[in-house]
């Protein structure tokens, strides 16, 4: 039985444990706790290289990527504003007829090598299926829809249905329907969705990300507006509501417990309030918005909110890479009032809740499955949280092998 000890343990659902100790059986946790004194068993030492030096943590989860976009890597310059960004993307896009599968397990393997376990992961095309399968990785595979004109929403869902039953099962993999956003998805299309959603599934969207998406929801016009219409798709049946980002969703359905809104970047307090009161997660992917031209997403304000905050990278389409602790780093610099542990609490716990997967994953805990990294700590750190969320690289994480 291997106990794996450490100069911390993190276990996320508890302070951080100074010389802790995490015993595991059959790739279960099995008892996590601190120092033993002088009347306790002698514990099995794990036949791994001293670990004096490290903290000991569960995987981390990414709630947002698009790893079929993997191939778009470096190829999609920052832009000045998210619509421009778009183009760039959907130009590049009709570039290709179908989504290269190396790029995809490149991506896995290096999320894998960032100390990622779980990945929220978004789909038109269901690409990246297999390599997941085939990856230690778990997954919430969320097979987006879009749609702003479409005659029979129903009809497209089950569809996107059939396609979900017909993949090869997978345990830890779990599919559901999800919409792009409020700007490409058409009422009838929203309402369906959420309807289709049963029992648990859970529900993602990206949300409140662009100044472009408030404006269009308020008035029908815009940027957003223009490009519907340029790709052909406008429908004139349509009329803005003039709600916020939050209350649209909320009139066709979508707001609840299950529900990730992604980025968050134009939403106000009073929006993120209400999604603090439904239970839903907030996704935030500050390297992505930098990236797109989205903005600087309000994480002080997330976190003041009450509402639960998860992490993703996005796409290496806006991204560099899919290291989640680069992600952290990034929300440390935006928000230094918030507590490292609550960041660290984000990129494990909260994430892995919020994508269905609590259960087994986000902490360190009894009965939970076994997949911890060890992430070497420089000499003389002063706070163990403070330096977890500084921008770790994969070259001082490393799995623990729980069998
Ligand atoms: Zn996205």
């Amino acid at each position: 039985m291997p106990v794996f000890q450490a100069r911390w343990v993190l276990p996320i659902s508890q302070p951080p444990i100074r010389d802790g100790w995490v015993q595991v059986e059959g790739g279960k946790i099995v008892a996590v706790d601190g120092p033993m004194d002088q009347s306790d068993e002698p514990v099995e030492r794990s036949s791994d290289e001293p670990m004096a030096r490290c903290a000991i943590l569960p995987g981390l989860v990414n709630a947002h990527t698009h790893l079929e976009l993997s191939w778009m890597r470096g190829q999609i310059s920052p832009a000045p504003s998210m619509p421009t960004w778009v183009e760039r993307l959907m130009a590049l896009r009709r570039t290709v007829g179908h989504e290269p599968s190396e790029p995809i397990r490149d991506a896995i393997l290096e999320a894998r090598a960032a100390g990622t376990t779980l990945v929220g992961d978004i789909t038109n095309t269901l690409a990246a299926y297999e390599p997941l399968a085939l990856s230690g990785l778990s997954a919430a595979i969320f097979r987006e829809l879009l749609g702003f004109n479409v005659i029979d929403s129903a009809a497209v869902v089950a569809q996107a249905q059939a396609q979900i039953d017909a993949l090869p099962p997978s345990a830890r993999l779990r599919s559901s329907i999800v919409p792009h956003a409020p700007y490409s998805v058409s009422p009838a299309l929203l309402r369906e969705i959420a309807r289709a959603a049963s029992g648990d599934a859970r529900i993602s969207i990206h949300l409140g990300e662009s100044a472009e998406e408030v404006e269009f929801l308020q008035t029908g016009r815009g940027r957003w507006q223009t490009l519907l219409t340029g790709l052909g798709v406008w429908s004139d049946a349509w009329v803005a509501p003039g709600s916020s980002p939050v209350d649209y969703i909320e009139q066709h359905g979508l707001l609840n417990e299950r529900l990730l809104a992604v980025h968050c970047v134009q939403l106000e307090a009073a929006d993120l309030g209400k999604l603090a009161g439904a239970g839903a997660t907030v996704v935030a992917c500050p390297r992505s918005n930098r990236w797109t031209g989205a903005g600087v997403p309000p994480i002080e304000r997330f976190y003041r909110s009450g509402v639960r905050v998860a992490v993703g990278t996005d796409s290496l389409g806006s991204v560099e890479d899919l290291n989640v602790f680069g992600e952290l780093a990034l929300m440390r610099q935006l928000a230094p009032a918030v507590p490292a542990r609550a960041l660290l609490e984000s990129a494990t716990k909260q994430g892995a809740d919020a994508l269905g997967f609590g259960d087994q994953l986000g902490t360190i805990a009894p009965g939970k499955r076994a997949e911890l990294i060890a992430v070497r700590l420089p000499e003389g750190i002063a706070d163990v949280e403070e330096y977890l969320v500084s921008g770790v690289q994969p070259h001082d994480i490393r799995w623990l092998d729980a069998d």
